[in-house]
């Protein structure tokens, strides 16, 4: 197996890009399945979206109601994007994350943001995790879970109508 390195690409402009490597090709956005989720080849609970972002529930959750905000533009870390665009994502996920919390009844969340493989991101496209959590988990990190395709989309109905209504 080979290492993750950071590496650093000169770019036409002079600007430096540094970017995160995977041990394994991350195959573009041609086979990128957040990017198959925004064009709709691939199915998803779609909870929010705009000209420019993408959220839908995360299919392996940490917690009921559990989602991901995304760039629709593809790149495979935050340091793929603009400073203008990752705030503008952090502001869509703030937004999202009160309807979330809302419609799960939920007491905090979490914002989790993994870049590179070596924080285990394993989709290579941008996405901040909205993960509600409640006083009872005491602050623990919960296994995953699995709700019926019911389940899902009912959840999904609850925090789009709670962004509807702010
Ligand atoms: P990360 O480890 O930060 O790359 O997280 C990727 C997340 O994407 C994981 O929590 C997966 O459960 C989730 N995921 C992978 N495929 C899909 C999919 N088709 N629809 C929704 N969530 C997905
Ligand atoms: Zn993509």
């Amino acid at each position: 197996m080979g290492e993750a390195k950071v590496y650093v690409t000169r770019l036409r402009n002079q600007v430096d890009l540094r970017r995160l490597a995977f041990t394994k090709p991350t195959g573009g956005a041609e086979n990128c399945i957040f990017c198959q989720i925004v064009s709709r080849r691939s199915p998803s609970n779609v909870v929010y979206e705009d000209e420019r972002h993408i959220a839908f529930l995360d299919i392996y959750p940490f917690s009921r109601g559990h989602t991901l905000v995304c760039p629709k533009e593809h790149g495979e870390t935050i340091w793929d994007m603009g400073e203008t665009d990752i705030a503008e994502l952090f502001q869509v996920a703030s937004k999202v994350s009160k309807a979330v919390v809302a419609a799960v009844q939920a007491d905090g969340f979490r914002f989790v943001q993994n870049n590179g493989e070596a924080a285990n991101q394993v989709v290579a496209h941008v996405h901040v995790h909205v993960i509600p959590v409640k006083m009872e988990d005491r602050g623990r990190f919960t296994d995953r879970k699995r709700f019926t395709p019911d389940e899902m989309e009912e959840t999904a109905r609850l925090i789009r109508s709670e962004l509807a209504d702010n």
